[in-house]
């Protein structure tokens, strides 16, 4: 039976991260515990280790003090899981509920919760810390105590070099998206020296979009697509739009020299006639919510910050939004293989909480002239629910290259930007 109200609750305004707990009479240094494993009374909340070899009482243990009801403590709970099932041949992970287990309370010396309270296999404590603590600063730690974690689970994919060579024409690949470009919607801005092939109107705004201080109208003059009717490049602005939808709901563009061809073929799809200003405004009313980037919503990742509903134009940028609006966020992103559905939540700059807890992140990476590994752009990156479905997707893009990194890592990459940098974030020719 739960013995009422002994602990008093207090919200600590300024970190929504700690709940606090004043134990009644309690003073933490009488508190203190002897080092040494928890005692037997608290073994009913104390969940079972997953320690697979029976010198399990040779592990470290990470011990993590709180309550069910408490945000942060509810916040911690798949990090926890996710330890539990992951690390669970390097240390332990227990969790004692201090509002149902007052003694346990005590008998740490706990003060406020959640606190986290690192033991060696000795059972002597090396650390605790008060408040929510992300996954990667618990490894981390864990890493600075001495406590080894490598080689658990299978190596990370990386690949420096690509497994073929991509040999298709310059001409023949979208600038933007590195599609192979149909021939019926190629779309060519003119350069000074130089033109720019891509796949589609479409990519032509994404493309727009990653300008620096482009003058739209200038821009636009440079612009030609192809003709659906006569497969010619036309000047852009001229042209009528069947801007339709295809069955997955995502936008179709086809563009017509002549607006009677634009009818018929309007009759035979569907889908309304536009012209290049309206296109126009269609293509940009979606935004990337971190680098600006025109985008589909369903090509997105949908992001929600407070009570908004944004969009990141690839899965990276999706965790950058945390960084570019400095709050939490919660990220939608699907896998880039099967669809499935990876759920991220952000606090304070750290990940909170991942379904699925084995969903990692692709870094597709290119190596510059001067040997320097940089990001390949929105296009090659992705989420994925486990490691093998980030193979499949590798497995059918032989020219990528890249390496595997934790969810963590992606959203800590973006963290750590300035706003200067994250001002200039996907920009042409200033992708971070
Ligand atoms: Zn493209
Ligand atoms: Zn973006």
């Amino acid at each position: 039976m739960k013995t009422p109200v002994k602990i008093a609750i207090v919200l600590v305004v300024v970190s929504a991260a700690i709940a606090a707990v004043a134990l009644k009479g309690n003073k933490p240094e009488e508190a203190a515990p002897p080092s040494g494993s928890p005692p037997a009374s608290t073994s009913a909340t104390v969940e079972a280790d997953t320690v697979p070899a029976p010198v399990s009482a040779k592990l470290p243990k990470l011990l993590d003090l709180g309550a069910d009801k408490c945000i942060p403590c509810k916040m911690m709970k798949p990090i926890l899981d996710d330890l539990k099932a992951n690390y669970a041949d390097r240390f332990t992970t227990v969790f004692i509920d201090v509002w149902e287990n007052r003694e346990a309370g005590k008998q740490y010396g706990i003060e406020v919760i959640p606190t986290q309270i690192f033991f060696d296999a000795e059972g002597k404590e090396l650390f605790r810390h008060v408040g929510f603590y992300g996954k990667d600063d618990i490894l981390g730690k864990w890493k600075e105590l001495g406590v080894k974690l490598a080689a658990v689970g299978p190596p990370e994919i990386v690949r420096e070099t690509p497994v073929t060579a991509d040999a298709r024409p310059r001409e023949t690949v979208c600038f933007m998206c590195d599609e192979t470009v149909p021939p019926k919607t190629r779309t060519v801005v003119k350069g000074a020296t130089d033109q720019r092939v891509l796949c589609s109107p479409h990519c032509y705004f994404i493309y727009f979009s990653s300008l620096v201080g482009a003058d739209a109208k200038a821009e636009e003059g440079k612009v030609s697509v192809t003709d659906w009717a006569s497969g010619n490049l036309i000047p852009a602005t001229t042209a009528t739009y069947l801007y339709g939808m295809d069955a997955n709901s995502r936008p179709t563009v086809k563009a017509f020299s002549d607006k009677q061809n634009a009818a018929k073929e309007q009759q035979a799809s569907t889908g309304n006639l536009v012209t290049w200003d309206v296109l126009r405004s269609k293509e940009l009313a979606t935004r990337c919510a971190f680098c600006d980037r025109a985008v589909y919503p369903e090509d997105a990742c949908g992001v929600k910050f407070g009570t908004t509903h944004g969009y990141g134009c690839c899965t990276h940028c999706s965790m950058g939004v945390a960084a570019r609006l400095k709050q939490d966020i919660e990220v939608e992103a699907k896998d880039g293989f099967s669809g499935e559905v990876i759920r991220v939540r952000t606090l304070n700059g750290q990940i909170a909480s991942l379904e699925p807890a084995t969903a990692i992140a692709w870094f597709g990476q290119n190596k510059s002239p001067d040997g320097k590994w940089v990001s390949a752009g929105c296009f090659k990156q992705g989420f994925f629910v486990n490691a093998s479905n980030l193979q499949k997707w590798l497995d059918a893009r032989p020219a990528m290259t890249g390496r595997q990194i934790t969810i963590a890592q992606a959203l800590a990459d973006k963290m750590k930007l300035s706003p200067e940098q994250i001002a200039k974030a996907c920009k042409l020719g200033e992708c971070q």
